[in-house]
């Protein structure tokens, strides 16, 4: 169900990830779904319209027990919960304009816009195209001709403002949700980002058993360029550091710029010794000399470890932390694993 919701694809640099709306605001909207509906299911049953009355009032009952559900078990409403009232919703809404005809058609209105506003846009626009064609096949049956253009034209509209407007949100919730995340100057993820991952990579191992690996990355001697070639440059470099090292990426490995010049992998699915195979082909490349021939040259030190074997994460972020220290301290442009803590065999250094 999470995957209709929430996408993230290109972990490596621009990830992207959507969630709707928060859980409090579908708590308030039902709670007044509920208070706006109520009169009518009552207004119904008082005329002894029971059929018109009993599906406005479940509908009640299901926002109002959605709403009471989260307040007893203390559980954020769900996706599953969310699409389960759109689609009631909307067939209590197609049952009004089948049953009430003229009074029932202006639910079709507020019931699109629902629609539009519980699930994201790529759910509720074939959702509203079947919604206005129904609507429009079905007055034609009894609704006069000039009332029905004018329901054709409002209905489009209502429909064509609803998309675009739906589509704006998300795309303006992803791009910041993209910004929050995102190392600006690199294209990297942030150390926010990091510390989300920590938590995934320990979930996967509790869940399914699955080791991941950590590569701190760090620049040697970048202060240096800086002073020599300006901070421009040294800007350039980080840039083409990360685009290197994204380009050298399985689509479900991460990277991260921490701070300043220094960068984690966390790789899903990896052990450590895999990881120092690749920290190794890292710190070859960029010790062959200037990335494109116009920057200056420089060198890399990391330092490697894998989780579960250093839990808890913090402790994982710890022994990185450690083993680059390690190979900062064995004299720079080298890889150090641990909890072993030996320099690969054919390292320079
Ligand atoms: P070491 O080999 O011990 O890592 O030495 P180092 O010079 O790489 O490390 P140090 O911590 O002494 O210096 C890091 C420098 O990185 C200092 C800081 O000005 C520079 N720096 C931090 N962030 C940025 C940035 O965004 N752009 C540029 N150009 N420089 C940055
Ligand atoms: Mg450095
Ligand atoms: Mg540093």
């Amino acid at each position: 169900m999470a995957a209709w919701f929430n996408y993230e694809s290109g972990n490596i640099g621009m990830g992207r990830h959507l969630d709707h709306y928060s859980s409090r605001i579908y708590f308030g909207v039902f709670i007044l779904g509920g208070l706006a509906l109520l009169p009518f299911a009552l207004w119904h049953l008082n005329e002894g319209n029971l059929l018109t009355a009993a599906p406005i009032a479940a509908l009640v009952l299901v926002f109002w027990g959605v709403d009471a559900w989260s307040v007893l078990s203390r559980q954020r409403i769900g996706h599953g919960a969310i699409l389960f009232v759109t689609l009631f919703c909307n067939f209590v809404g197609l049952f009004a304009l089948v049953r009430l005809r003229e009074m029932g058609i202006y639910w079709i209105y507020p019931m699109m816009l629902a629609v539009a506003f519980l699930v994201p846009c790529r759910w509720s626009t074939p959702i509203n195209i079947a919604n206005v064609i129904f609507t429009i096949v079905f007055a034609a049956t009894w609704m006069p001709e000039a009332l029905h253009y004018r329901l054709i034209a409002t209905l489009l509209l209502t429909m064509t403002f609803t998309v675009l407007f739906s589509y704006n949100i998300e795309r303006q919730q992803q791009i910041l949700k993209d910004q929050a995340i995102h190392d600006p100057l690199t294209g990297a993820f942030n150390r926010r980002h990091f510390d989300q991952k920590l938590d995934q990579a320990y979930r996967l191992w509790k869940r399914a058993g699955q080791r991941s690996a950590m590569i701190m990355i760090d620049i040697d001697f970048f202060k240096a360029i800086n002073d020599t070639h300006g901070h421009a440059v040294g800007d350039q470099v980080l840039t083409a550091l990360s685009q290197y090292i994204i380009s050298q990426l399985r689509p479900s490995d991460y990277f991260f710029r921490l701070g300043g010049e220094e960068f984690a992998l966390v790789l899903p699915n990896t052990s450590a010794q895999q990881a120092a195979l690749l920290a190794e082909r890292l710190r070859r490349h960029f010790d062959q000399g200037s990335l494109d021939g116009i920057l200056p040259a420089f060198t890399i030190s990391c330092g490697v470890a894998g989780f579960p074997e250093c839990e808890p994460p913090s402790r994982w972020v710890e022994k990185s932390d450690e083993a680059l220290y390690a190979a900062k301290k064995g004299g720079r442009n080298l890889v150090v694993i641990t909890p072993a803590s030996e320099n690969l065999p054919g390292e320079t250094s």
